[in-house]
């Protein structure tokens, strides 16, 4: 599952736990990103932040697990980029690729769409505020399915610790305090996200 993770909230986590459960996933394996495409006029939080939070997140399901490869790969993420290197570390593996409803939306825009669906299963979850619809994209290489509606979005997080508001129970606990211990979103501690 690729994300910004700016922060990771429970709706990633809960549509990861049901994925996991529905399709019998050995691991699901949360990749924040490095310079998104379609971010790169928005403030970002370091990746490091990102990906410490998600860590964090994660760290208690055993079947949770993060990877490096977008924020250590220099450049602008792609997910086919993702994709192939985490073909070439699990060779033998069969790949799953989870995308809320929003960013299912967007996959004939990403770079090598048609590509994408030879290296991995894409499954659309809903996503409270967005219609989940797989037209146009190839029928085999895509499944939909229906997880507990969390309307949550970090873009909504953000926000509200900007404005003095709680995030807590729309974000694990230790994000909640990683957040205030860093003063994430509070002051200036984002960098543009540039292209490295
Ligand atoms: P932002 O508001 O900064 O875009 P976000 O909440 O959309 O943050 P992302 O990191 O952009 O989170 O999303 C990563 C992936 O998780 C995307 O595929 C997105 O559609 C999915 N996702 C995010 N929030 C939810 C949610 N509440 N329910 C289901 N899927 C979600
Ligand atoms: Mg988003």
């Amino acid at each position: 599952m690729g994300g910004t993770f700016d922060p990771i909230h429970h709706g990633h986590l809960v549509a990861a736990s049901e994925v996991q459960d529905i399709f019998d996933l050995d691991e699901v394996i949360f990749v924040p990103t490095g310079a998104q495409p379609f971010k790169l006029d928005r403030d970002v939080t370091t990746p490091e932040h990102r990906y410490l939070m998600t860590v964090i997140a994660t760290a208690s399901n055993p079947r949770f697990s993060v990877s490096r490869v977008d924020i250590d790969r220099a450049g602008i993420t792609y997910t086919i980029d993702t994709l192939r290197d985490l073909r070439q570390t699990y060779p033998e593996a069969e790949l799953f690729f989870i995308t809320g409803a929003d960013a299912l939306s967007q996959i004939l825009t990403w770079k090598d769409a048609d590509e994408l669906f030879s290296l991995a299963h894409f499954v659309g979850v809903t996503r409270p505020g967005h219609e989940l619809d797989d037209a146009g994209l190839p029928e085999a290489g895509v499944s939909l399915l229906e997880v507990p509606a969390m309307a949550i979005s970090s873009t909504d997080c953000r926000r509200r610790v900007a404005a003095g508001q709680p995030v807590w129970y729309l974000v694990p606990d230790g994000v909640v305090q990683y957040i205030a211990k860093y003063e994430l979103y509070s002051r200036k501690r984002s960098v543009r996200n540039e292209v490295r």
